[in-house]
């Protein structure tokens, strides 16, 4: 019988508790023992009946409509050392688990394919100590792992839409609803600061769902003018149409033609100074993560459990490991590897400023 286990990692998406609910009655469903690790991969180095449980049909009744991480999930230093994935690799043997289903962000699915590639060493180490016997050796020589993404920002590449990127930008668009009540009353000006340090999907998503003035990105800007001058221009000609109330967004990590950091307060400075608007400055935060998921990703997640599952039950030794995603409606297995390395330089790219080699990654996946 497999010992299938299941894990929310990184930082937490609405959704994620609908993939651990489709998981573990996948599992039970197809004749397997369901397993959740408690706290990220925190619950792996940590080990024993507390942080690896045991899941019963029962055990994740609600969790489809549940907000969060019900299992919860944790930032782990430890994993990030080899003392720290040896200890995991232990205690996975320990309760007999021999596939891992992680749910997390590109962080979290880095770990689990350097846990994957490294897992022959660390079993072979355990297996010298004597902390583990032949037999557990035998059995555990492969370990399966299957990513499944769960991240606010939509910001891994190769799939269309990560776990949980509808449900923030639902929250988003339904808080700027309320803002442009008030706005509009006062004839105001709003710079609405949302999530988003690499990927501005959330921030360009919400300007055409809430009909925003401007959006700043962390993405390239794709007009060679600067943004102060082209963001008056538009605003003021809105203004002068008669527009009551105007709405910029700006991504976390948004940045100028420059290559420069742009805040919400720098926009609304301009706002006043260039335009004489009564401008205020709302930082969404945490709320974006809060709530129950939409339907949309509950479905996701759901079908996405199920696969992964699946993806597990037929894997051989030589399978690489499978990134459930969904290209054009569809949910499909892709390799983690490359989702996970396309999706980093991508990242680095940025951090480093390179957007030409960034947005060259970017076609690179696009075309392939
Ligand atoms: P996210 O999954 O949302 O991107 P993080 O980047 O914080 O979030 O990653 C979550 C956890 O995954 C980390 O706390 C760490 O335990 C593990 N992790 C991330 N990157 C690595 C890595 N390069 N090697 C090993 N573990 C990692």
């Amino acid at each position: 019988k497999r010992n299938i286990a299941v894990m929310t990692s990184g930082g937490d998406a609405p959704g994620m508790n609908a993939c651990v609910r489709a998981v573990v009655r996948a599992a039970i469903y197809k004749g397997c023992n369901a397993f959740a690790v408690m706290e990220g991969y925190e619950g792996l180095v940590r080990g024993g009946p507390e942080y690896i449980k045991k899941m019963a049909w029962q055990d994740v009744e609600g969790y489809l409509t549940d907000g969060g991480t019900n299992i919860g999930t944790a930032r782990c230093m430890a994993f990030r050392e080899r003392a720290g994935r040896l200890k995991g690799c232990k205690h996975m043997i320990d309760a007999g688990i021999d596939a891992l289903i992680v749910c997390g962000g590109d962080g979290s699915l880095t770990g689990a394919d350097l846990f994957r590639a490294e897992w022959p060493s660390l079993i072979q180490d355990l297996k010298e100590s004597g902390d583990i016997t032949p037999e557990q050796y035998e059995r555990h020589k492969h370990l399966n792992i299957c990513g499944t993404v769960g991240s606010i920002d939509n910001d891994m590449a190769t799939t269309d839409a990560t776990i949980g990127a509808y449900s923030s930008l639902d929250r988003i668009c339904k808080a700027i609803d309320y803002i442009d009540a008030t706005a509009n009353s006062h004839s105001r000006a709003f710079v609405v600061e949302v999530m988003g340090r690499h990927c501005g999907w959330l921030a360009l998503m919400a300007g055409i769902a809430c009909n925003a003035d401007y959006i700043l990105i962390p993405e390239k800007p794709s007009s060679s003018k600067d943004w102060k001058e082209q963001m008056c221009e538009i605003v003021g000609k809105h203004r002068s149409s008669g527009k009551r109330k105007t709405i910029v967004i700006v991504a976390e990590g948004a940045i100028t033609n420059d290559l420069e950091h742009i805040s919400a307060k720098e926009v609304k400075d301009v706002l006043v100074d260039r335009l004489g608007l009564d401008t205020r400055v709302t930082t969404l935060g945490h709320v974006q993560r809060g709530g129950t998921a939409v339907a949309f990703d509950r479905v996701l997640a759901t079908l996405q459990g199920v696969e992964a599952v699946n993806a597990i039950l037929e894997s051989t030794p030589d399978t690489p490991s499978p990134l459930i995603g969904i290209e054009e409606n569809q949910i499909v297995r892709l390799p983690l590897v490359e989702a996970v390395r396309i999706t980093k330089s991508v990242a680095d790219a940025i951090e480093k400023k390179d957007f030409d080699g960034a947005m060259a990654l970017r076609d690179a996946d696009f075309t392939e």
